[in-house]
């Protein structure tokens, strides 16, 4: 191979590379605004990638679903304390209320 075919090869290969590098930029940047990627959702659990389309906020795996529905649970109790401690915080007020009415 003479010298002038070396460069001439190499001025193709970065030719190629410089594309390759301007495709990956452009896909970056189309990435970034979220075109390149499928819509999706992460399981609230593992947060492996999901379907927008699956129904539920996890994925398919038992732990996940376990876990869930223990903060499921304990979610629920904790609004019908908070609930319970408005309810004992606004009634005597309105009883009050009425008293002042009457
Ligand atoms: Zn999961």
């Amino acid at each position: 191979m003479s010298r002038a075919e070396k460069i001439a090869k190499m001025a193709t290969m970065t030719a190629v590379q410089a594309k390759e590098n301007s495709s990956v930029k452009r896909r970056r940047k189309k990435a970034k605004k979220g075109v390149l990627f499928e819509a999706h959702k992460h399981c609230v659990e593992c947060s492996i990638p999901i379907p927008l389309s699956y129904d539920s906020l996890i994925c398919e795996d038992e732990e996940c679903k376990i876990n869930q529905e223990k903060k499921e649970k304990s979610r629920k109790r904790l609004s019908i304390l908070l609930y319970i401690g408005v309810a004992i915080f606004i009634i005597p007020l309105i009883i009050q209320l009425v008293g002042a009415l009457n």
